[in-house]
């Protein structure tokens, strides 16, 4: 001990460690590694310096950034621009899971580490402002809002509470519940979730079985919906290709809101598809006419809705152009991140989804009126640009209800950022189950869909499962579909979790429900009646007139 040990020894070592990551019989390799217990603590105590000097370093890169920070937050205050940059953001948490892919490390922690970092420079960017703003104040009596002269109410300007990519809506629902300041009214804020089915006679089952991730300002919503007033309640699609049962889950809830006496809009969203995707105007057309059809059979009265394509109404462009005289551009980039190699048109489009949801309070007749948008977190932004520009534009603030996405029935990487997926979409057919997929279509789907069960039978039984829709993609099927009695539904959540549901008989079960649900959907579908069908025809042409109130 104390004495320095022969290089060679220590090489040898090294040799040894890489052999056996390598693969060799780690056993074998220790056989063979003659050497006195002195030499090991001489490598382990060089190993501990390595790591201590890494760990200095780290803290002084993260010192460094600190600094620079608040550099950085001055110098935006000097020339007076937003201090986010989303896209940036984007950029790092790209950099870090490739960097991570490449040195085997998980990339979902990597996207953590960095959201750390970057939380931690925002937070100094932030408070450095404030603290200019409270010496000019001192100084000058001068109120400064650190980022925006805007109504600060919806944080818009903080871009940490958009969902962007890497953000994985299903992963973070729970942190973006809180980021976003909404109410939680999934199984997670059981006192909220009550308070919320309270307000039903018959609640929405998607609500009694947790898959609401939360709201902005529904109470107000409701109570003038139950007490008579004429309110509107609306989405959007994309016309990209056929309903699948993330989407139907929201065409469930609006057609819900009909019953109860909503005025239903349901935009389709072809000004990105057609201007910025290059797809044929035609094919949109002829996926809003299929889509149609399926939120007919889905219980949707269409003739009763405004249905539009935003391409069919310049109304919504000129308000666009309205409130887009209100709208800093600062704003609008740090909401949402622009590029400046992003097309002028790709600039526009926020103004047009923020117009959609303003529009209804002009178009349908009878001025302003309680708004709600039913769609997914990702959503969420617009609503908060929306709700910031509607008083000074004369309208009421609309409100919004979060559907919890459908979990994907397999895992992706999205190779242009190397972000896991995690929710059903239509680009992607076999993570998702469509309302026109076959039976042998849909049994497969589900037969091979990533579940929360065990590695082994024995192990599920011994701990059971893991039924939470975000993680089990059947029982997200069950949840917004297969299985849609509430009760019955928490019934197989309990027995998955005790161990006593095997995977394997629930995905058959799963699949057997579908099979015959969505052959009863087709069935529906084809017996529309020809003036439902002559509608949609009508709608797709573009040759309706807004639905008056
Ligand atoms: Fe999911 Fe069913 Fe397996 Fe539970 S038993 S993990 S709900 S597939």
């Amino acid at each position: 001990m104390g004495q320095s040990q022969p290089s060679s020894d220590l090489a040898r070592i090294e040799e040894a460690i890489a052999a056996i990551l390598a693969g060799a019989d780690p056993k074998e390799v220790r056989a063979g590694l003659d050497l006195p217990p002195a030499v090991f603590e001489q490598y382990l105590a060089t190993q501990r310096d390595i790591i201590a000097a890494r760990h200095d370093s780290i803290l002084a890169l993260l010192q460094q950034r600190i600094a620079a920070a608040q550099r950085v937050a001055v110098e935006k205050y000097l020339a007076g621009d937003t201090i986010h940059k989303p896209f940036v953001e984007d950029r790092l948490f790209n950099r870090a899971r490739r960097q991570a892919r490449q040195v085997g490390f998980p990339p979902e922690t990597a996207e953590d580490v960095t959201r750390l970092v970057l939380a931690k420079a925002r937070e100094i960017q932030e408070r450095t402002l404030n603290d200019i703003a409270a010496r000019l104040s001192q100084l000058h009596g001068e109120i400064l809002d650190a980022e925006s002269a805007q109504p600060a109410e919806a944080d818009i300007e903080i871009p940490s509470r958009v969902v962007r990519t890497g953000d994985q809506p299903l992963a973070r629902e729970t942190a973006l519940i809180k980021e976003f300041r909404l109410t939680g009214l999934s199984h997670e804020y059981p006192d909220q979730q009550r308070a919320f089915l309270d307000w039903f006679e018959t609640p929405p089952p998607l609500a009694a079985k947790g898959m609401l991730a939360g709201s902005r300002d529904n109470d107000l919503f409701l109570q003038a919906l139950l007490g008579g007033d004429r309110c509107v309640v609306m989405a959007s699609l994309v016309p990209t290709g056929p309903l699948h049962l993330g989407q139907g889950a929201l065409i469930n809830l609006l057609a819900h809101y009909q019953r109860l006496g909503a005025q239903v809009v349901l935009t389709f969203n072809d000004m990105e598809t057609v201007t910025l995707r290059g797809q044929q105007r035609a094919d949109a057309a002829a996926a809003m006419r299929d889509i149609l059809r399926d939120c007919a059979a889905l219980g949707l009265d269409v003739g009763a809705a405004d249905v539009y394509a935003q391409s069919q109404r310049s109304a919504v462009a000129q308000l666009a152009y309205e409130v887009g005289a209100k709208l800093r551009v600062n704003i609008i980039n740090s909401a949402l991140g622009l590029r400046l190699s992003d097309s002028v048109s790709a600039t526009f489009l926020p103004l047009i989804y923020v117009a959609d949801i303003l529009y209804p309070q002009r178009s349908l007749g009878g001025g302003r009126c309680r708004t709600q948008v039913v769609g997914g977190l990702e959503h969420d932004v617009y609503v908060r640009l929306a709700r910031n520009l509607a008083e000074s534009c004369g309208f009421s603030r609309p409100a919004g209800l979060y559907v919890r996405a459908a979990k994907s029935l397999t895992t992706y990487v999205d190779p242009r950022t190397n972000a896991s997926v995690d929710v059903m979409h239509g680009a992607l057919p076999q993570g998702a189950i469509f309302y026109r997929d076959d039976p042998a279509i849909i049994r497969r789907k589900v037969m091979t869909a990533v579940t929360g069960g065990r590695a082994t039978v024995v192990e599920h039984r011994r701990l059971g499962g893991n039924p939470d829709p975000r993680v089990c993609s059947v029982s997200s099927l069950m949840a917004l579909q297969a299985v849609p009695a509430p009760d019955e539904y928490a019934a197989i959540q309990q027995a998955c979790r005790a161990g006593q549901l095997l995977c394997r008989d629930c995905k058959t079960d799963t699949a057997d429900r579908l099979v015959e649900q969505l052959a009863a959907h087709r069935d529906r579908r084809a017996a529309l009646a020809p003036e439902t069908t002559q509608r949609i025809d009508e709608i797709v042409s573009g040759s309706t007139a807004p639905v008056a109130g």
